[in-house]
């Protein structure tokens, strides 16, 4: 079995990864929207983002690559921020989770090279392989690579996904016709409907908490102790989300109910390490949005022309839009929704 350091050069560039898994068509269905917008704007603005992933002073950084850097935000917990301006392994954020008797691994990331590199900073780190990888949600940018953990290199980790996640990736991989994700997804382990699974890591708990907003079927991974929450997609941080597939009157409250009221690490799902004033300029962000497109629902305005008048506080003006189209896209989400009821 391979023994990797701290050195491991992992996946080769990104635009190899792309080319032997996705030809860059399929890569952007495949990113379903997360993260396609961010790696063309990289790929194509001379990489104007990479100030916003600027990360915390005096954090520890475990190991930096072109396509992410692990940050320890714990003792035995570390963040993966990913940077997928021009290399594109692993496309969102995750993390590890070292306990006693396990190792859980946040998120499968992008690409299959991008989710065994992970596992692989992980036995690197705690001396084992994870055993437990969790999905926060379905979009492909955090499950296809899947099939990255598996084979002869590592012992292959329990999948834990909610159903409907489970059901929605395999959808993906029918529609792309992907043997290797369907085979993986037959080791997912389900997770109880509506309900709170807590792991036992011995000396360390971890929660699995089902939530809703960012879609359908959103999961977030909490620590108590210390406190630490990976969000998933619910929290973008300083990026203006995309509501491709968002339930508005969801998203807020499930946002808010992430927020603790002692100091915590907040995992987004993009975009750098948040704490908890981050967390409140997200909320801001979304209320704001709110309040516009309650407004022009009473006043009749289409999504593109309130889009327009949206002004947002200068705290937030320097959120990176994709593009011009998010803000209106959240406004038409809300639109639909406040139509609908
Ligand atoms: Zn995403």
């Amino acid at each position: 079995m391979k023994r990797s350091t701290g050195k491991d050069p992992g996946p080769p560039d990104s635009g190899e990864v792309q080319s032997r898994y996705y030809p860059r068509r399929d890569f952007l269905r495949l990113a379903g929207g997360c993260t396609a917008q961010l790696t063309l704007a990289g790929a194509f603005a001379g990489g104007t983002a990479r100030p916003l992933f600027a990360h915390r002073p005096g954090v520890k950084i475990v190991q930096e690559v072109p396509w992410g850097r692990l940050e320890e935000v714990g003792p035995g917990i570390w963040a993966l921020v990913s940077t997928p301006l021009q290399d594109r392994a692993t496309l969102c954020n995750g993390g590890i989770v070292q306990g006693r008797t396990g190792v859980v691994m946040v998120e499968a990331f992008g690409t299959p090279e991008g989710a065994a590199w992970m596992a692989r900073q992980a036995r690197a780190l705690t001396g084992r392989w994870p055993d437990q990888v969790v999905l926060t949600h379905y979009h492909g940018d955090h499950s296809a690579g899947l099939p990255g953990l598996a084979g002869p290199e590592m012992e292959a980790p329990v999948i834990r996904a909610t159903a409907a996640t489970r059901a929605l990736t395999r959808n993906t991989a029918l529609g792309r016709e992907d043997e290797a994700l369907l085979n993986a997804l037959e080791r997912v382990a389900h997770l109880p409907s509506g309900e709170v699974t807590s792991v036992d890591l011995g000396d360390r708990e971890v929660r699995l908490v089902p939530r809703e907003g960012h879609t359908a079927s959103d999961l977030t991974v909490e620590i108590p102790d210390p406190s630490v929450v990976f969000c998933g997609d619910l929290v973008w941080n300083r990026f203006f989300p995309n509501f491709v597939d968002t339930i508005p009157t969801l998203l807020t409250p499930a946002v808010r109910a992430l927020r603790r009221q002692r100091p915590t690490v907040y995992v987004p799902g993009h975009g750098p390490v948040a704490d908890s004033a981050d967390l409140d300029l997200l909320v801001e962000l979304l209320d704001r949005v709110e309040a516009h497109a309650r407004r022009a629902h009473r006043e009749g305005t289409e999504a593109s022309e309130a889009a327009e008048t949206l002004v947002l506080p200068s705290a937030l003006e320097d959120w990176y839009r994709f593009s011009p189209q998010y803000p209106e896209r959240a406004l038409a989400a809300w639109l639909r929704e406040l139509s609908a009821t």
